[in-house]
């Protein structure tokens, strides 16, 4: 089945009229076109931060379920998913299946012993993390590590995330690191990491390093205020208090980050799966520009990844809404279709 794609494409609005030619976008006519579909292009969602294959934290994985999420996405429009850390080893299929996402992973969560969910991930010596994480690197290209755990974890030293992220850098990997305390942040900052992971109480003063140096925000900010009600409702107790903390100025460090230039990545870290939009709203709704919103779920994202947008050469994937989601959001709820490796997978005619 060919598909071609034609309409105003983002980040520019320029018009464009694709083919998929297998899995490339190309500008020459492919004879026997069975689908045309016309709207305002995006080159695919992403969501740089999602667990699926898993419900129930500490649970194994499970394939059947993963698939089902990872159907989830695709009927959002996500073409391509990173999970930074994974309940099990995936299976073959996983970010090859035609029918679901690409998929960039970092196996298990390397955390301090003591830390993290019970039986999620691996408990590191901090003399071992180094080459352990390098190890994982060399399998899938990425590395998470748990930076710190709730209110009182202590982080990890930044000496050892520097050891980390030397030598995760030197296999040509990358290091995301899960922080909710300021000095973990600061930790994962110092140390030079590629992504920080929810990135709560981050010290505002530290974005413009983050900017100058590439690292990247996925500040989960839907999945944190989603929770935020709940945890309002419990007693008092230390980690309440540093929860509602971060969770109420978290809005407001997404914005600062964005105005500094961080890279900010979408990520929803929640159930149900396929929710990106909800993400793409609440950075919005922060302050970032639909534009910027959009492009921290879409080609801003795939270009961290290692993917070009719509043109010609690229892996062959679109998104189709009838308007502008720039000027509409909720334009995200209703694609008219998806196009993932050069097929038609939802909608169209
Ligand atoms: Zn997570």
């Amino acid at each position: 089945m060919v598909v071609r794609v034609r309409g105003r494409a983002l980040p520019h609005g320029e018009y464009v009229d694709l083919y998929a030619d297998g899995d490339r976008w190309t500008t020459d006519p492919v004879r026997n076109v069975e689908a045309v579909v016309e709207g305002w292009l995006l080159p695919g969602l992403v969501d740089a931060h999602t667990h699926p294959g898993v419900e129930v934290p500490g649970e194994p994985l499970d394939d059947l379920m993963l698939r089902d999420h990872l159907r989830q996405h695709v009927d959002a429009g996500v073409t391509a998913i990173r999970s930074p850390g994974l309940a099990g080893e995936p299976p073959d299929w996983f970010g090859a299946d035609p029918d679901l996402p690409r998929a960039w992973h970092a196996g298990p969560w390397l955390a301090q012993h003591g830390q993290f969910f019970d039986g999620w991930g691996r408990r590191v010596d901090h003399d071992e993390m180094a080459a352990v994480a390098s190890a994982q690197a060399v399998r899938t290209g990425w590395v998470k590590i748990i930076g710190d755990w709730s209110s009182a974890g202590v982080p990890v030293p930044v000496d050892v995330l520097t050891g980390v992220v030397d030598a995760v850098h030197a296999v040509g990997g990358r290091v995301a690191v899960h922080t909710q305390q300021a000095g973990g942040g600061a930790a994962a900052v110092a140390a030079g990491v590629d992504s920080v992971e929810h990135g709560m109480l981050l010290e505002p003063e530290l974005l413009t390093r983050m900017a100058e140096q590439g690292t990247a925000l996925t500040p989960t900010l839907h999945g944190l205020q989603q929770v935020l009600p709940e945890v309002l409702r419990r007693d008092d107790s230390p980690g309440k208090r540093w929860f509602v903390e971060g969770a109420r100025v978290h809005a407001s460090l997404v914005a600062a980050a964005a105005e500094a230039g961080v890279r900010v990545l979408a990520g929803t870290d929640s159930l149900p799966h396929g929710r990106i939009m909800d993400e793409v709203r609440a950075l919005a709704a922060a302050g970032m520009r639909p534009h910027d919103a959009l492009a921290a779920a879409s080609w801003d994202a795939r270009a961290y990844l290692g993917l070009p947008g719509l043109e010609p050469g690229a892996p062959a994937d679109a998104v189709v809404y009838a308007e502008d989601p720039r000027t509409d959001l909720d334009q995200l709820d209703h694609p008219i279709a998806v196009v993932l490796r050069g097929r038609l997978v939802r909608g169209g005619h």
